[in-house]
């Protein structure tokens, strides 16, 4: 019986593998597509790109924001555990001060949330001492929420359900894209364009330079309710083993664990083996009594993920982690016997897909050294690997301008974890926070080109800072 299943299983896989197979070409008919007109094009309505269509529209820029899903926010709503990263690494540098270096509009989102409930704050972790960070988390669904909510209000076109599909050219500038959605296929154009959309889509759809570099885990976080923080806590507690903690606003209610993590080998060895079986990830934040709202389930890609094919294998893979990592709660965490899985991400969310050679790339040197340029947009003080990479005497460095301007392209800026080819450097200019600070530097850097009807190297740095500094942006070393 054994023997048949198995068999019958490799004919059904091979019959998906012949399915799947390319036979030949089609060619598309030429078609009319309706034209819609605007100054900023934002592609990519995730944590960078929201920012970067508020910041577009608040300079007065006819702006419009082209989402896949059905909602904004991206992988900040999906993959991460905790938006932690506002602050400088001032506890690694006795008698450094503790500085916010993240301010405008990403302050501006948190402070919303803050108001709804929908965020912890800037609770400080305790848990780890040599690892400077607050613990900013956020209730997912409500990020959804007041981000649709702040664009609405600053006027932005939001296509939300809207895939971005190609790049209409004119040497090397983009004059539009072509979207798709259930309004059928359009031509969007616009002055200037900002690309948000994490895989570098549209820089590659307008023939920008690239690589894929392959160099992470994809993941899947799950949100597990029916579950007990506090018992999460001693079960750790209880083996010496408690890494990550920090306490802040639960269900309205102050001084509650906020974010948990620690050693599972040695709070529990078979939970620990099994957990590192399924790329596991002890820590999780929440805001909410009974609810773990990320654990994550990391998986290496042969390839990197764009490939199609291979992300629907690992789709069901990481599918069958989310289960096993409930599985393993039930069994092992007192008080999650009856823990169910209640938010997953739409699909596996990436750390790294296309990296795009902007006219500057940030190097590690920069980042530990804290430099800082003459075209400096927002600083940013925290790495994602402190206390082993740490920013000089617990300063900042600056994101340069150049850094976000698409080589070789005149109007395409890129903002997010699509920049940054140093694995080590990226660990910092990844992070959810220097996303929305890159997001609010281009938005505001496309506005000012698309008044002005010019390519973003013609840019005036000194009109870009003033418009930062009035969007409240932070610059200090
Ligand atoms: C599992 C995981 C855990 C993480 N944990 C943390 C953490 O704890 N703290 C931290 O600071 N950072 C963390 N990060 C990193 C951080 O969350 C990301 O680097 C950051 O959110 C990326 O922002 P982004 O704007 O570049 O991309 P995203 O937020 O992913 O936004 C991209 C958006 O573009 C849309 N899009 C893509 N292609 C198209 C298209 N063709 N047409 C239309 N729309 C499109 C997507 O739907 C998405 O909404 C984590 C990342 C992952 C994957």
């Amino acid at each position: 019986m054994l023997g048949l299943g198995a068999m019958a299983g490799s004919l059904a896989a091979n019959r998906a593998g012949a399915a799947g197979q390319t036979q030949g070409c089609y060619e598309e008919p030429p078609k009319k597509l309706p034209v819609r007109k605007f100054d900023v094009v934002v592609a990519g309505g995730g944590t960078g790109g929201v920012i970067a269509a508020l910041a577009a529209a608040r300079q007065g820029a006819n702006t419009m924001l082209i989402e896949r899903k059905g909602y904004t926010g991206g992988t900040a709503t999906e993959g991460g555990t905790g938006i932690h990263s506002f602050y400088n690494l001032w506890k690694a540098f006795p008698g450094v001060q503790k500085r916010k270096v993240v301010r405008g509009i990403p302050e501006q989102l948190i402070d919303r949330l803050v108001q709804i409930g929908g965020s912890s704050g800037y609770p400080e972790q305790t848990g780890r001492a040599d690892y400077d960070s607050v613990a900013t988390c956020v209730d997912t669904e409500l990020y959804k929420l007041v981000t649709m909510e702040m664009l609405s209000e600053a006027g932005v076109f939001i296509a939300v359900n809207t895939l971005l599909t190609g790049a209409i050219m004119k040497g090397d500038r983009v004059e539009g894209v072509i979207t798709e959605s259930r309004n059928g296929r359009e031509a969007i154009y616009g002055k200037a364009f900002v690309d948000c959309t994490a895989y570098g889509d549209l820089c590659a759809f307008a023939g920008a330079k690239y690589t894929e570099p392959n160099d992470y885990a994809v993941a899947n976080s799950v949100g597990i309710a029916n579950v007990n923080v506090e018992e999460y806590y001693k079960f750790f507690k209880r083996a010496n083993a408690v890494g990550d903690y920090a306490e802040g606003i639960r269900s309205g209610e102050e001084n509650r664990i906020i974010r948990i993590g620690g050693n599972l080998a040695k709070a529990s060895p078979e939970f620990g083996a099994e957990a590192g079986k399924i790329g596991m990830s002890s820590v999780t934040t929440t805001v909410h009594d009974n609810y773990f709202m990320f654990i994550k389930l990391n998986m290496r890609l042969p390839v990197s993920p764009t490939d199609r094919d291979e992300v629907a294998k690992a789709e069901l893979e990481l599918r069958r982690r989310m289960h096993k990592a409930v599985l393993l709660f039930r069994k092992y965490v007192p008080g999650c016997e009856k823990a169910f899985m209640a938010r997953t991400s739409p699909q596996l969310c990436i750390r790294r897909g296309r990296l795009i050679s902007c006219d500057y790339d940030i190097t590690h040197e920069d980042v530990v050294e804290a430099r800082h340029f003459d075209d400096d947009v927002f600083t940013y003080g925290f790495h994602d690997s402190a206390p082993r990479i740490q920013i000089k005497n617990g300063g900042t460095y600056g994101i340069p301008y150049r850094a976000l301007r698409v080589a070789g392209i005149d109007n395409l800026l890129a903002a997010g974890m699509l920049i940054t080819s140093d694995h080590r450097a990226h660990m910092s200019t990844r992070n959810t926070v220097c996303c929305m600070g890159q997001g609010q530097a281009a938005g505001t850097a496309a506005a000012l080109c698309a008044a002005k009807n010019r390519g973003a190297r013609e840019l005036s740095y000194a009109d870009l800072r003033k418009a930062l500094v009035k969007g409240g942006v932070y610059f200090e070393s």
